[in-house]
């Protein structure tokens, strides 16, 4: 019986191993995690978990009794530590110490990290960072009204931690060393709405600023600022967890190198989810996607790939974020340099439109705030990649299909 191991249990690998049994894989799924958590979804971790909304419960992929259900051998507190392609074989290190695996087919979806500074009091316990459920834990905990929070980063992590903060009266500042908030993810243009949505609920920014050390009461920035913290939050980005693959010869490069189907460079080796750095038919070049929708999907059309199956995976990459009261919806990746138009639909100033991002005439990325139900017409427009007439497109009155 053929073994498919799967090495990183999150939500892409859990959603591989559900699919390969959707499709019928009857041999031996086995399904590696260094955490000691059985999968789970990390959105919730710097919205309704962090806020003490959600339920633990709530955020695993898969019910306790899914894997033993579906005979997948869920292997937690298990790290990768090598793998060799030539004897198609990993090795791991866990409670029952180092171990050698074989596999017929392996999938990476190590996932990725978070970027971490290093700086004097950098390794101070009030610094801290939100990756896993024990992260979010020591963050609620320290979020205590009148908790002076200072957060290093204004890309989606630090402004979702932010808003969970100052939900609970915590006095906040935000570092970010670029001139606005969200400027490689949205631009300056959409990331100035998020910037103002944050002042309205009282949060200071200060651009142009760095945190270069921190002190027990306080960090200093790199304008020579002494801002009061009890505590430093850093989201400044996470990194592909590509080191076991480049260690194995893999072809890496920003994250784990694949084709269209989700192949390595390395023969019945896979990537998906937030490690691969994926051929993007659509995009016509590689994208590393750090995205919910990337590995709830990835992991399945990776999975369909080790059975054989023609896959073409070409999505469009689509996001989500709720701040405040604020929810919004993103297709396609509209960072500077791939648009040269934005046009609005609905009231800007009201928080209740669509902006899209025009590059020659067609959309090439497109979010929704505070308005539903039109993801997937935004998606078909990006993905139809057809001049669209500007005075139909923003016509509320129009409806997106028929743009
Ligand atoms: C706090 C937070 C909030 C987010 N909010 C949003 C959001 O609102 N919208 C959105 O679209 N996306 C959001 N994301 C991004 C989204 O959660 C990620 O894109 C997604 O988790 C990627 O899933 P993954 O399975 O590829 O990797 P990961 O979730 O990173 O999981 C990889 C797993 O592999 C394990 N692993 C790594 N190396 C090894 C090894 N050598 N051996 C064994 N196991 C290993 C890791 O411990 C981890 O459990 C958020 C992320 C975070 C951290």
């Amino acid at each position: 019986m053929p073994t498919f191991m799967i090495a990183g249990a999150s939500l892409a690998g859990a959603k591989a191993a559900e699919m390969l049994r959707d499709e019928g894989f009857d041999g031996e799924i086995v399904l590696l995690g260094a955490e000691t958590e059985r999968p789970y979804e990390r959105p919730p971790l710097s919205k309704g978990y962090l806020l003490g909304n959600d339920e633990l419960d709530s955020v695993y992929v898969h019910s306790e009794d899914w894997y033993a259900g579906h005979d997948v051998d869920l292997r937690m507190g298990v790290t990768v530590t090598a793998i060799d392609p030539g004897a198609s074989a990993v090795t791991v290190s866990g409670p029952g110490g180092p171990e050698t695996i074989l596999y017929d087919k392996l999938l990476l979806t190590t996932g990725a990290s978070p970027r971490r500074l290093d700086f004097p009091g950098s390794d101070r316990p009030e610094v801290l960072y939100l990756r896993a459920v024990a992260d979010s834990e020591r963050l609620r905990a320290a979020f205590q009204p009148g908790t002076r929070v200072v957060v290093a980063g204004a890309g989606w992590i630090g402004l979702e931690t932010t808003a969970a903060a100052r939900s609970n009266d915590c006095q906040v500042t935000v570092l970010e060393p670029r001139p606005g908030a969200l400027q490689d993810q949205l631009g300056p243009e959409l990331g100035a709405v998020f910037a103002d949505l944050h002042r309205a609920h009282g949060v200071e920014f200060r651009f142009g600023e760095r945190a270069v050390e921190f002190r027990p009461g306080m960090v200093i920035t790199s304008g020579g600022a002494h801002v009061p913290a009890d505590v430093l939050v850093i989201g400044v980005g996470a990194a592909p967890n590509d080191a076991l693959a480049a260690a194995a010869g893999l072809e890496v490069g920003n994250g784990v190198l694949t084709d269209s189907a989700l192949r390595t460079s390395a023969e019945n080796i896979f990537a998906a989810g937030d490690v691969a750095n994926s051929f993007h038919p659509l995009l016509g070049r590689r994208v590393r996607v750090e995205h919910w929708a990337n590995a709830l999907n990835g992991g399945p059309a990776a999975a369909r790939s080790m059975l054989g199956q023609p896959v073409q995976y070409d999505p469009v990459p689509y996001f989500y974020s709720d701040q405040y009261d604020l929810g919004m919806e993103c297709a396609g990746l509209p960072s500077p340099g791939t648009y040269d138009q934005i046009a609005y639909r609905g009231d800007r100033d009201a928080l209740e439109f669509i902006a899209f991002w025009l590059s020659r005439g067609t959309v090439v990325a497109g979010m929704n705030v505070n308005v539903w139900d039109v993801n997937d017409d935004i998606q078909s427009l990006i993905r139809s990649a057809r001049e669209v007439d500007l005075s139909r497109l923003t016509n509320p009155d129009t409806p997106l299909s028929e743009v």
